[in-house]
């Protein structure tokens, strides 16, 4: 069994505390990794590390700062199958879902090394003759980049590449679930020729490595992917210091279904929102609001193409459901399931652990007689667990989309452009997709989410280095006297 080390300081070093965790197979429970758990003496060392390099590092033409990211980018492209088999081993999420984790690293790489050869500023006329104004991207500095399992190499990727790009130095620490794919991108771009401690990879328990970064005087921002609860305490914390905190939390995400829509569409839309990645999404769409009018039909139809999806381990090309990442998740989403019940929902569909298998799987869950009210249907779930709710019409489901505290993804299925239009307008949330499910962002536009969903950040995009930048305004007076804005525009 392999043993992983921490990268600091351009070196693989053990954890200055001696202490190690395991890392294990969702879909077998086998032991795949052992790993270091940093100690707060180590996450100091990574700080270190990372702001000895920043001079250099900022120092470096962007544009050649892109050639190591596009170098990474091919090595990324080269390894894609590989490095897809070792998510769908240490993750589960099915071996085409791993495959477009990595994709999305490989598109955020190249996207981002594009944009060495933007990061762009703004000119405009000054008041006043012979000046001129413009704004210029400067780095932050040294950034701490926290995040989840569920895309265990797209989000690390959504966070590096940017700030890599924009020239800070970075401490960053994968989730303790999914830590190899991490590892793997952080010898990619190694290999690319990233200069000497210009990343550190600390891997450990959320609140003490975590914990560490955040409270670290030297690290200026701290990006963070991950759980509403965990993003608030950050918030508090990293206030303390004035630090840059970027959050992307949590969602709630509605489909609405009008009685115009599409119903095969719709019902092909709630499959892949719903239950893709095993309901592990911060966008999965865990909140079916269907007309009235034809929500009998569209039960029926849905629990029939649900009964139809295939459970197992990921690696079979024939599965659609893989596992759920760990004992605790499984227990928080039969926890919610028996909630549902108690609540007076019906469970129509699955919502069963499955045994004799070995790991951690559970049947998708459909619950129909949800109001919008109950638990099921307010608090994130992050399972495959999804609830019908009935909307008399096109306001009362927007109502319902907005009666929670997230606002991440949703969308609507109608075929009337005017109802399309008003969803757009209309709903609380980061993205609306039209007759498409809540999943599926593209990695050139900008991502993340209203509300308790974050602090209003956007993530990819052209708005992915604003998170890592800070702006300069810089005038020059080439008038050879004093010039006094405001004064002597006359
Ligand atoms: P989590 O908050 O438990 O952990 C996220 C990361 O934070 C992990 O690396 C963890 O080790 C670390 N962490 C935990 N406690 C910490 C602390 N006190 N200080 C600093 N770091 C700490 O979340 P999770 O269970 O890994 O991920 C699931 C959550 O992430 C869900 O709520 C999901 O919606 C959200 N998520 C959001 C997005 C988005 O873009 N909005 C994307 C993916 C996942």
């Amino acid at each position: 069994m392999q043993e992983y080390k921490l990268f600091i300081d351009g070196e693989w070093i053990e954890s200055s505390n001696g202490e190690t965790f395991d890392d294990f197979n969702p879909a077998t429970l086998e032991l795949i990794a052992r790993l270091h758990k940093a100690s707060e003496d180590d996450v100091r060392r990574a700080a270190d590390s990372a702001e000895d390099a920043f001079d250099a590092w900022s120092s470096t033409p962007a544009p050649r700062r892109a050639k190591i990211l596009f170098r990474a980018a091919r090595i990324l492209e080269e390894r894609k199958e590989e490095l897809a088999r070792l998510m769908t081993t240490e993750m589960g999420k099915v071996l085409k879902e791993a495959r477009g984790d990595v994709q999305e690293a490989i598109d955020i790489t190249y996207y981002a090394a594009g944009e060495g050869r933007r990061l762009l500023g703004e000119t405009t006329p000054s008041e006043l003759p012979d000046k001129f104004c413009l704004t210029v991207r400067r780095p932050i500095g040294v950034v701490g980049l926290i995040t989840p399992w569920n895309f265990p190499i797209a989000i690390p990727a959504w966070k590096i590449m940017p700030a890599l790009i924009s020239g800070n130095t970075l401490v960053f620490k994968p989730a303790s679930d999914t830590p190899l794919l991490s590892i793997e991108l952080v010898k990619i771009l190694t290999d690319a020729g990233l200069p000497r401690s210009v990343l550190n990879l600390v891997t450990g328990e959320g609140s003490a490595v975590g914990g560490a970064i955040v409270k670290n005087r030297k690290i200026r921002a701290v990006s963070f992917t991950g759980s509403l609860e965990t993003g608030k305490w950050i918030l508090g914390e990293a206030a303390r210091d004035m630090k840059r905190v970027s959050l992307e939390l949590g969602g709630k995400n509605p489909i609405i279904v009008m009685d115009d829509a599409d119903m095969d569409l719709a019902i092909d839309g709630v499959l892949w929102g719903a239950f893709g990645t095993t309901g592990q999404r911060c966008t999965a769409a865990s909140r079916v609001i269907v007309h009235e009018k034809i929500l009998p039909l569209f039960q029926k139809r849905l629990i029939e193409k649900t009964e139809l999806l295939n459970i197992g381990n990921g690696l079979d090309e024939n599965v659609d459901i893989g596992p759920v990442i760990n004992n605790t998740q499984l227990q928080k989403i039969a926890r919610y399931i028996e909630i549902g019940k108690e609540e007076g929902a019906k469970l129509v569909q699955g919502g069963k652990i499955i045994k004799p298998l070995p790991g951690y799987f559970i049947e998708p869950a459909l619950f129909s007689d949800v109001t919008p009210d109950m638990r099921i249907a307010q608090e994130e779930i992050f399972g495959p667990v999804t609830s019908l709710i009935s909307a008399c019409d096109f306001d009362e489901a927007i109502k319902i989309a907005n009666s929670v505290e997230y606002g991440l993804s949703s969308s609507i299925y109608t075929k009337n452009i005017t109802n399309a239009f008003r969803a757009i307008e209309k709903i609380e949330a980061g993205i609306t997709y039209i007759n498409a499910p809540t999943i599926g962002s593209e990695i050139h536009l900008p991502f993340g989410g209203v509300k308790s969903t974050g602090n209003g950040t956007r993530e990819a995009g052209t708005t992915a280095v604003e998170e890592f930048t800070e702006l300069k305004t810089a005038y020059f007076d080439y008038s050879g006297k004093l010039q006094k804005a405001q004064i002597d525009t006359g």
